[in-house]
């Protein structure tokens, strides 16, 4: 344990926000990180709780004591080995995960939690400059050859599992770049994309071959999940090349709003709004990108996809910006004795929110309106739940002003065509059914083929399908070599 006293001694430290002013006119982080002296101060609050709730809570069971005590006692090369031998990119979550951890943090019982998430990130980005982070290539090869489909972060931790377990890996992707929402959908400024990157380079060093503009099977006639494929593989081929396959293309389906006027100009999915933003970012040149620049945005869905939404309008520079959520104002502040050490109901408020965004509850839409087929308004009534279901207030009905309109209401399921082509049976929500059992854990009833990550579990967080993507390498690697070395 750090400091035996630390968690009497001192206050947490929040990391830092760049002006909203100046943040507003670019898209790049704007996150301010622990330098190292905050960073062992925060690392001294930790009690090295006999039973250390975070670790149960983080999904990676990433070992919080012992790199919190490291950074304490100014050990940041062991920090990262403590914390690579959990998680394979803590830049990745140190960045944008909700952090689970914090939540169950003994000290959030009656004191604020220790800052872990900013102790992870502080780790991983002063391994990154220091060159700690290097590729670990497999000493012998096994000779199998393992396909994965989907590159996002559960294929991408199962990839770099597997290939360091020596099987031959090849990632198919069919976006241009890989990354998967981290990619597309996550905005640069929460994630930019120089961190993925930079693992992409670490997996080919370590031998895994990306294949990006592949699409593994189909997609149904007019989908608007996101696809620069330029070539197409089929199921049976990937199926007869390689020893194994493993699924991991995410939960891509968006939830609909089918109320009248659905068809009318200027009302997208916010997959089709926000992976184009990444794309310019990028440098690629797109014609008649849908932007908000003037116009007045509603978001329609309460979460993280509709909070990107918020803060890509606001750089755009739009007229204003209002999100709907449908279900009730939770508390500002959790009842901690109540919900400790799980994930508490409360009132969250992101970076994008502070950066400009009226907030409506309790309020559903029941209609679009519109002029000359064009979007200009919708019609909305408050709701509220009545034995369990929610129920419309007569009197409340309001219409609003809308140019665009953007559905952010989650995903509902992984696009049936690609489970459809390898036979994959399919759970009550449309999930690939596969159990997490140790056993023949992320089998689906597919010979050789396996699940893993949204496509599984149903949209879900990075961290959960950085866990699911190791902990399915490992049920892979059992398969092809009848034990495993891999950590579950
Ligand atoms: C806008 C947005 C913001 C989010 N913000 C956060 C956040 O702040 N924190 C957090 O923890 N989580 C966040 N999430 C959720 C998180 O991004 C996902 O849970 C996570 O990325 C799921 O990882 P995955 O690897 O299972 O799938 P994905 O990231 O969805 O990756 C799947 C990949 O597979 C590819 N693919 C699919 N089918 C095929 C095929 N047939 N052939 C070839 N390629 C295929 C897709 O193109 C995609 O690149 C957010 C999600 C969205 C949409
Ligand atoms: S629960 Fe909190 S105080 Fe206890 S070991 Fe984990 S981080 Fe430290």
């Amino acid at each position: 344990m750090g400091k035996v006293t630390g968690f009497m001694e001192f206050e947490r430290i929040e990391e830092g926000y760049k002006p909203v002013a100046e943040r507003l006119k670019h898209y790049k982080e704007f996150v301010v990180g622990l330098d190292e002296s905050q960073a062992k101060v925060q690392g001294a609050r930790c009690m090295d709780c006999g039973t250390p709730f975070c670790n149960n809570g983080c999904p990676v069971n990433n070992i919080i004591p012992d790199f919190n005590d490291l950074v304490y006692r100014g050990d940041w090369q062991n920090a990262i080995e403590v914390l690579h031998s959990t998680n394979n990119f803590p830049e990745f979550t140190g960045r944008i995960c909700p952090a689970p951890c914090e939540a169950a943090c003994t000290l959030n019982v009656n004191d604020d939690a220790v800052g872990i998430k900013s102790i992870e990130h502080a780790i991983i980005d002063r391994a990154w400059a220091e060159g700690w982070v290097q590729p670990r290539p497999a000493k012998h090869k096994t000779g199998k050859k393992v396909a994965v489909v989907g590159s996002g972060p559960a294929g991408m931790a199962a990839a770099q599992q597997l290939a360091r377990a020596g099987h031959d890996v090849t990632l198919f992707e069919k976006n241009d770049r890989i990354g998967g929402l981290l990619r597309y959908g996550i905005p640069d400024f929460k994630m930019e994309k120089s961190h993925i990157d930079r693992r992409a380079k670490q997996l080919e060093a370590e031998g895994v071959t990306i294949r990006t503009s592949v699409l593994v099977g189909k997609l149904p006639e007019g989908s608007k999940v996101t696809n620069w494929a330029k070539e197409t593989i089929s199921p049976e081929q990937l199926k007869k090349d390689f020893d194994a396959v493993l699924l991991t293309g995410g939960s891509e389906q968006s939830r609909d709003l089918p109320v009248p006027g659905r068809d009318l100009d200027g009302i997208h999915f916010a997959m089709e709004f926000l992976p184009q933003q990444n794309k310019v970012n990028a440098g690629d040149k797109l014609k008649g990108q849908l932007r908000a620049d003037g116009k007045h945005v509603i978001v329609i869905g309460g979460g993280d996809t509709g909070s990107d939404c918020v803060g890509t309008s606001n750089r755009h520079g739009a007229a204003s910006v209002t999100q709907f959520e449908v279900m009730p104002q939770p508390p500002e502040v959790e009842n901690r004795p109540l919900t400790w050490p799980y994930w508490p109901l409360k009132l969250r408020t992101s970076s994008s929110h502070d950066e400009g965004c009226t907030r409506e509850f309790a309020i559903s839409t029941k209609e679009f309106v519109g002029e000359k087929g064009k979007v200009t308004g919708l019609k909305t009534v408050h709701v509220e739940f009545k034995d369990g279901k929610l129920v419309e207030i007569p009197g409340t009905e309001k219409e609003y002003k809308a140019d665009l309109v953007l559905l952010a209401m989650g995903f509902v399921n992984p696009v049936a065509t690609i489970l459809d082509g390898f036979g994959v049976d399919k759970d009550a929500r449309g999930n690939a059914k596969a159990s997490t059992e140790f056993t023949g854990g992320y089998a689906t009833n597919v010979t050789k083929v396996f699940a893993a990550g949204d496509i599984r579990r149903g949209q879900s967080l990075v961290v959960w399908a950085i866990r699911e993507g190791r902990q399915a390498a490992r049920a892979v690697d059992e398969f092809l070599m009848g034990f495993s070395d891999l950590p579950r």
